[in-house]
C-alpha cells in the first residue's frame, strides 16, 4: 500500500538559518489551501510556553497539511549525535529538507547530520532561506551545498537536488529566483514531488518501531515511531518486543497522531504513519510493537554508553536562590529523573542527597542539559566532567571512541599532533578531493575531555568530529596537554574557573579546578562562568573577556561576556604552561 496521503521528512538547519519560521509559516498556511475551505485550528496543548510567548518552540514532530496530505516533519537535533538519534530519525523519514541561509550557506555543523541522511538514501531538497536578505547570494550557495554534497559522496540521484528559493519570514517559496510568489505553495508541492510517499504492506501483522521517547508530566512516557507495516487500533491487545530481547503483552489504551505541533487522540493508523502511544511504562527506544500473533521484532538500533560523567550539586552558595529559581534537592532529582525518560543516552545515579551523578555520551551532551537547565531557572553546582573507568581482575580500563574528524587540508598536521598527545591512534585518512581531509581516530573517551574548543580553534571553526563509542579497553596512563598562554582565574565568593589566556588567538581554554585541561568551564559551567566573568569584569574593571572560538561554546554562553572590550589580569605572560594536576594545585596557591 502506497500512502500518497503521508510524507514524512526530517529537517536539517544549522541554527538561525530559520527553520522554526519557516514551519511556523507552514503551519499558518496549512489548511488554507485545502479544496473545502475548511480550516482546522492550530493545536497546541502540549505546548502553553509558546502559546504564552506567542512564538514557535519546534517541537520534535510537527505536521502540517496540505490539502489532503499530511506532512510530518521531524526536527533532528542541532548538536551531534547522542546515542543514534540522528540515525533512528533518518530510518523514520523518506526525505529531508536542507534549511540553508542564503548569506551563510551550509554549515560545518550540518555535515554530520546531513551525511547520515545521505548514507540512508535519503533525496534531499535543499530550501535557500532569507532570499529576500539584499545580501544573499543564491548561486554561490548553490554551488556551497553541491560541493559539500560532493564531499559527503552523495549518489547521483542525490546530487540531482531540487531546490526551493525561501523567504521564511515573508511565507514564500518559488523553484526559479526570477518567479513571482505569494506563499509557500511551491515548497508544498515540491514536497509531494519530490519526496516519496510512504509504502508498506496493511494487512500485514503490526510493525510499530519505537524510534524516539518523550513524556509529557500529565500522560507520562510516550513513544513515538512509524508503523513499518499492518494498523495499530486504540484498545487493541499487542506485543512489545523488547531490545532486551523479552515479550511484554500490552494495551495500547492511547493513540496519538501529530497534528499542528501538538497531538491528537485517533482510533486507528496504518502503515506509514507517525504515531505516538502512551500508558505503557517500559516502553523503549528500539522495541517493536507487533501483533498478539505476529511477533517478529525489527532490529535494533543500539544505543551507545555513557563515558563522561559530572557531579550535580546543590547548590549552597550565599548568592543561590534568585527570584524564580529552583534550587533545591527536590528541584533538581525531580528534572533530572525527567531528563532521563528522554534523554535515552544518558544515566543518573543519586549519590547523596545533594549530589547526583549524570552519565551521558560526552561533555557536549552533558553541557547541553546543563545549560538548558540553567536558562529553565535551575541553579546548582556542578563537577569537572570525569570519564567512566571501570576495574576488572585484568586492571583498570577505561572507554574508548572512534572519532571521525573533517578538517580543511591546512589543519590536519596541527590536528594530528593535538590528538596524538591525547592518545589517540589514527585509523584512517583520506581526502575528499574538496579541501577537506577525512581522518579517524581510535582515542580514550579521556582524550576528548577538553578538545572540541581546542579543535575549533585550530580548524578556524570548519573542522567538525563526530564520536562513537568503540568499547573499554587497558587504561592508557596520564594525558598531558601542552598549550601556550597565560593563567587566569575568574572567581566568585564560591567558585573559581582558570583558565589558560592566549594572547594571540585572544582566546580563553578554560581548565577544571585541579585537574587536565577542560573546555567544560565555557559550556559546562557558562551561566556560572557568566556571572563570574561579570562579576570579576565589574569588580576590577576587566573587559577582553572571551572564549575561544568554538561555536558550540560561544552558543551557549551569552555573548555579552565577549563584547567588553578591556584586559585580564594576568598571572604570568604568555609563558608556556603544562596543565597537569600538580602544576594547577601550585597555580591555585599564586592566586589564592
Ligand atoms: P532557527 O534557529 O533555524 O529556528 O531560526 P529562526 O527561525 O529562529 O530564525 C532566525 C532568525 O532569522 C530570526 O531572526 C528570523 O526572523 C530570521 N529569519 C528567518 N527566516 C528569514 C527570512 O526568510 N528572511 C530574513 N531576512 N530573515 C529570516
Amino acid at each position: 500500500m502506497k500512502r500518497q496521503d503521508i510524507r514524512n521528512v526530517a529537517i536539517i538547519a544549522h541554527v538561525d538559518h530559520g527553520k522554526t519560521t519557516l514551519v511556523d509559516q507552514m503551519l499558518k498556511q496549512s489548511g488554507t489551501f485545502r479544496s473545502n475551505e475548511f480550516v482546522e485550528e492550530r493545536v497546541m496543548d502540549s505546548n502553553d510556553l509558546e502559546r504564552e510567548r506567542g512564538i514557535t518552540i519546534l517541537s520534535k514532530n510537527t505536521s502540517v497539511m496540505y490539502g489532503d496530505v499530511k506532512i510530518n516533519i521531524i526536527d533532528t537535533p542541532g548538536h551531534a549525535d547522542f546515542g543514534g538519534e540522528v540515525e533512528r530519525i533518518m530510518k523514520m523519514v523518506d526525505g529531508v529538507l536542507l534549511l540553508v541561509d542564503a548569506k551563510e550557506g551550509p554549515m560545518p555543523q550540518t555535515r554530520f547530520v546531513l551525511q547520515k541522511a545521505l548514507k540512508e538514501g535519503l533525496k534531499p531538497i535543499v530550501v535557500v532561506n532569507k532570499i529576500d536578505r539584499t545580501d544573499a547570494r543564491v548561486e554561490e550557495v548553490i554551488d556551497e551545498v553541491l560541493d559539500l554534497f560532493i564531499a559527503l559522496e552523495a549518489d547521483d540521484d542525490q546530487l540531482d537536488f531540487a531546490a526551493v528559493y525561501a523567504s521564511a519570514k515573508d511565507g514564500l517559496a518559488k523553484l526559479n529566483q526570477e518567479d513571482e510568489a505569494t506563499d509557500l505553495r511551491p515548497l508544498f508541492e515540491e514536497i509531494l514531488k519530490q519526496i516519496p510517499c510512504p509504502e508498506g504492506d496493511s494487512e500485514a501483522g503490526l510493525q510499530l518501531l519505537i524510534s524516539n521517547i518523550d513524556y509529557d508530566k500529565y500522560i507520562g512516557r510516550i513513544g513515538i515511531g512509524k508503523i513499518i507495516r499492518g494498523t495499530v487500533k486504540k484498545n487493541q491487545m499487542a506485543v512489545l518486543a523488547s531490545t532486551k530481547g523479552q515479550n511484554l503483552n500490552v494495551k495500547i489504551s492511547n493513540l496519538y497522531s501529530f497534528q499542528g505541533l501538538g497531538r491528537r487522540d485517533i482510533e486507528a493508523a496504518t502503515v506509514g504513519e507517525i504515531v505516538a502511544i502512551s500508558g505503557i511504562a517500559d516502553i523503549n527506544i528500539g522495541d517493536t510493537i507487533c501483533s498478539v500473533d505476529d511477533v517478529e521484532a525489527v532490529p535494533f538500533v543500539k544505543i551507545d554508553e555513557p563515558t563522561i560523567s559530572m557531579n550535580f550539586l546543590v547548590n549552597d552558595s550565599p548568592f543561590a536562590g534568585k527570584e524564580g529559581s529552583f534550587v533545591t534537592s527536590r528541584h533538581l532529582k525531580d528534572r533530572l529523573d525527567r531528563e532521563m525518560l528522554s534523554n535515552v543516552a544518558m544515566k543518573l545515579e543519586e549519590i547523596s542527597s545533594d549530589c547526583f551523578k549524570v552519565m551521558g555520551r560526552g561533555e557536549l551532551h552533558l553541557s547541553i542539559l546543563i545549560e538548558t537547565m540553567r536558562r529553565e531557572g535551575y541553579e546548582f553546582a556542578v563537577s569537572r566532567p570525569e570519564v567512566i573507568l571501570k576495574k576488572t581482575e585484568d586492571g583498570l580500563m577505561e572507554p574508548f571512541e572512534t572519532l571521525f574528524v573533517e578538517v580543511p587540508e591546512e589543519n590536519v598536521s596541527a590536528v594530528i599532533e593535538k590528538l596524538g598527545q591525547r592518545k589517540a591512534e589514527m585509523l584512517d585518512m583520506a581526502p575528499t578531493g574538496t579541501g577537506i581531509v577525512k581522518l579517524q581516530f581510535r582515542i580514550p573517551a579521556r582524550g576528548l575531555i577538553g578538545y572540541r574548543s581546542e579543535f575549533l580553534t585550530d580548524t578556524k571553526g570548519y573542522g567538525v568530529f563526530h564520536h562513537l563509542f568503540d568499547g573499554y579497553d587497558n587504561y592508557r596512563g596520564d594525558i598531558r596537554v601542552r598549550a601556550r598562554g597565560s593563567l587566569v582565574a575568574f572567581e566568585t565568593g564560591t567558585a573559581v574557573a582558570y583558565g589558560l589566556y592566549n594572547a594571540q588567538e585572544r582566546g580563553i581554554m578554560f581548565i577544571g579546578p585541579g585537574t587536565e585541561v577542560y573546555e567544560g568551564m565555557v559550556v559546562g559551567e557558562s551561566a556560572r562562568l557568566e556571572d563570574i566573568a561579570v562579576n570579576v569584569c565589574k569588580r576590577k574593571q576587566l573587559t577582553n573577556v572571551r572564549a575561544s572560538g568554538s561555536d558550540d561554546a560561544l552558543k551557549l554562553v551569552p555573548p555579552r561576556i565577549f563584547s567588553l572590550e578591556q584586559s585580564l589580569e594576568f598571572i604570568a605572560d604568555d609563558e608556556l604552561v603544562e596543565v597537569t594536576p600538580k602544576n594547577i594545585r601550585i597555580r591555585k596557591k599564586i592566586l589564592d
